[in-house]
């Protein structure tokens, strides 16, 4: 896996591999923290892991490349060298420290309990 500037001008990690569908690609190790910050990705309930280069760089995509739970990362399709890794946020933030509007489709990409406090809060 390598860090660097895709075509789109933002840091991304890239394959230097070839992986299969399902093919479990790594276990992300870091620094577990309380809460979220624009390089943690969430592998439980209050538990966020600061993970290393090239991993902080994976960037969201809603048809993304791996999935992520616990922290094992996983193919969900077939990935050649030079491919970007993406997965969906929203599969692993409850909340996103730095919310954004999703690239391939607009939506704004705030994590998975998001929808949930708004129609706590319009109730
Ligand atoms: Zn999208």
């Amino acid at each position: 896996m390598i860090a660097k500037i895709g075509i789109n001008g933002m840091k991304g990690m890239y394959a230097s591999d070839h992986y299969n569908n399902e093919d479990r690609i790594c276990e992300l190790e870091g620094t577990e923290l309380p809460i979220a910050d624009r390089y943690t990705i969430q592998i439980d309930k209050n538990v966020h892991l600061n993970v290393t280069e090239p991993y902080r760089y994976m960037n969201h995509h809603c048809s993304p490349s791996v999935k992520i739970e616990g922290k094992i990362m996983t193919a969900i399709k077939n990935i050649d060298p030079g491919d970007e890794i993406t997965f969906d946020y929203n599969t692993t933030e409850d909340l996103l420290a730095c919310p954004f509007d999703c690239k391939c489709c607009g939506k704004k990409i705030q994590g998975r309990m998001h929808q949930n406090e708004l129609s706590a809060i319009l109730k």
